[in-house]
Formats: C-alpha cells, sequence, structure tokens
C-alpha cells in the first residue's frame, strides 16, 4: 500500500525547518484561501488545507464572499491578495458559482502567488519543465511514486483523465519523468485494453470503482484519484465484502468513499496501490503547503 498520509507527514515535516527559517529572517508564509458562496463539500476541504497549513506555521488569510458574488467583486479581492505583501499564495476553491467566470479569475491571480499550479503560465512552465508552482495532486503523485522508489523512466503510464487540474498535468510530469504517457478520456475506444497496458495506472475519472479487474495489468503501480462518496448499501457491501472496518464504519455513517478503481480488483491484480480515503488526497495539501513556502522563499529572495 502507497501510504499518502506517512508521505504527506514527511513532506511537511520537511518543511517544517523552511517555515521557521522564514518566520525568523522575515514573517511566516502566508497563504489567502478563497472560498465563495456554501458549497459542504468545498468548505471541508478548505477547512481541512486551511488546518493543515496553519499547523507547521502558514499564516492563513481566510475570504468567504457570499455566492451571489460577481465576476468583478472576486476581481477586486484578487487584486489586493496579489498586492498584498503578506501574502505569498493565493488559492482560490473550486467550483465556482454559475455566474462567475472561473477562467478569468484562474488568469487574475499572479502567476507567482499561484499556489494551486493553475495558471496557464504555470502550466506553460510544466511542458517546458521549468520550475514553477506545480498542480498539487499531480505534483503529489509524483513524489509518493519517487518517495516509494516506484521506477518511472521507460515505464507505460496510463492516465484516465484529461481535467487541467489532475489528468493533464499528470501526463506532463510523467512525460517529464521519462515514461511513455497515454491519455485516455471519455471517448476513448477500448478503455480496459488501453489500461491493461499500464506499468502505471493513474485513474483520475470521478467514477466510483468504474476501473475492473480486466483494466489492471498483473503487477500494475495503480494510483486511484478519485474521491466518490457511495451510499448504497448493496454496493458498499460488494465492494468491501472483504473490508470489516469499512463496514463497520459505512454502517455508524451511511456512507464511504470510493476511487475510481474497484478495490478488490486492486488486491486482486496490483503490486502497489493508493488506498482511498488515505492516498492521494493527503499529498494533495501537502503540496499545496510546498508550493506556499516555495513561493514565501523566491519573495524573500
Ligand atoms: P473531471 O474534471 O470531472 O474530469 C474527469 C475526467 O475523467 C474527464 O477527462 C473525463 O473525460 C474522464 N472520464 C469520465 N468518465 C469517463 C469514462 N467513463 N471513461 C473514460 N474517461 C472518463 O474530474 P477531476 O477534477 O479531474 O477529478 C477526478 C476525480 O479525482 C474526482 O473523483 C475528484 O473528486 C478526484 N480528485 C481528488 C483529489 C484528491 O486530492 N484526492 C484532487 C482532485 C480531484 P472527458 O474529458 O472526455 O469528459
Amino acid at each position: 500500500m502507497l501510504d499518502g498520509r506517512r508521505i504527506g507527514d514527511e513532506i511537511r515535516a520537511e518543511l517544517r525547518p523552511r517555515i521557521f527559517k522564514l518566520t525568523e529572517m522575515h514573517r511566516a508564509p502566508g497563504l489567502a484561501v478563497v472560498l465563495v458562496g456554501d458549497n459542504p463539500a468545498s468548505q471541508v476541504y478548505v477547512r481541512s488545507k486551511l488546518k493543515a497549513s496553519e499547523e507547521p506555521g502558514i499564516r492563513s488569510f481566510h475570504h468567504t464572499p457570499p455566492a451571489s458574488t460577481t465576476t468583478d467583486d472576486l476581481l477586486v479581492l484578487l487584486d489586493s491578495l496579489n498586492r498584498n505583501p503578506d501574502v505569498d499564495g493565493i488559492l482560490v476553491q473550486m467550483p465556482l458559482p454559475k455566474q462567475i467566470d472561473s477562467e478569468r479569475i484562474l488568469l487574475a491571480v499572479d502567476p507567482s502567488k499561484d499556489a494551486d499550479g493553475f495558471h496557464p503560465f504555470n502550466i506553460g512552465s510544466l511542458v517546458a519543465d521549468r520550475p514553477a508552482p506545480r498542480a498539487c495532486t499531480p505534483a503529489g503523485i509524483m513524489q509518493l511514486l519517487e518517495r516509494c522508489k516506484i521506477p518511472i523512466s521507460g515505464r507505460k503510464a496510463v492516465v484516465v483523465g484529461r481535467s487541467e487540474i489532475v489528468g493533464k498535468p499528470m501526463a506532463l510530469f510523467l512525460l517529464n519523468a521519462n515514461a511513455t504517457v497515454t491519455i485516455c478520456h471519455s471517448k476513448t475506444r477500448n478503455l480496459a485494453e488501453e489500461c491493461r497496458r499500464a506499468e502505471i495506472l493513474i485513474a483520475a475519472m470521478g467514477r466510483p470503482a468504474f476501473l475492473k479487474e480486466d483494466a489492471i495489468a498483473p503487477g500494475a503501480v495503480v494510483v486511484d484519484v478519485g474521491t466518490n462518496r457511495v451510499t448504497d448499501r448493496a454496493e458498499v457491501e460488494r465492494l468491501f465484502a472483504h473490508d470489516e472496518r469499512r463496514l463497520a464504519t459505512f454502517a455508524k455513517t451511511g456512507s464511504t468513499l470510493v476511487g475510481d478503481v474497484d478495490p478488490r480488483a486492486v488486491l486482486e491484480r496490483a503490486s502497489a496501490y493508493t488506498p482511498v480515503p488515505g492516498g492521494v488526497g493527503p499529498l494533495t495539501i501537502a503540496m499545496l503547503m510546498s508550493n506556499t513556502v516555495a513561493l514565501a522563499e523566491q519573495h524573500l529572495a
């Protein structure tokens, strides 16, 4: 099992002396988090990001404009954060309410304060393999693979999903690390066949337990980015018949998180895998902090 919690803790522990040094020399690294409206899932994500970043000494600035906010209001807020010398990193929690032009908002974040690594300028740097803030989830997955000593160079990697925040940057990271990369999406024909070629399979689709045994080559490394909440008892009993603890927790809470890969198939076939939860999620948060600290160091230099 590729333990994302342990690697996430390791990354955070390595950041502490850097945060301490910045705080001694100048001030604490500053992370501004903008959460528009009251989407409950976004509130949970933002709370965990704020909690995780404050604990090792990052100063956070929390902005919560109402759901009725306009694009112009948000642009004014971002302009003030871009100018605020105490803010090193800015994160705008997605998705934004429908009336807001998300593209304009992402473009309005100063690329040198782009804690999420989503600005096209920084994506361009990833394409060119130059240093810049990196999209946190794929950057965390690379850390996980490297720290768990999973070889990448020369291996066949398949990424299922082509979103701007996970699939596309993930494929670029793997390519930069000399993997031979295939990207699959909803129009891919014979998806299972494509996936079966993978020595490293990254699933980022948002479809609970979608990839089955026929999509996993024996011995493949499976990284499951999918985070899907499942409430159907029969489905949970089918997927986790082997996992008493999971069933007991489900009985108490009425829901559980399931990845994009069928957990039974992973156990059957993979040589290494990320659990859901406890795999990719903790790494995303650790890399957000890592980006913020790196930006603070650049602002001080
Ligand atoms: P997204 O923007 O909805 O993209 C999903 C991608 O999967 C799309 O490219 C889509 O193809 C592809 N896809 C959907 N159904 C498919 C199918 N049946 N066959 C092949 N491809 C299919 O999602 P996302 O933001 O990348 O997130 C993906 C998952 O990762 C979600 O469960 C999300 O919650 C999770 N996530 C977790 C973390 C974490 O930290 N753990 C971070 C980010 C995301 P098309 O492009 O053709 O539509």
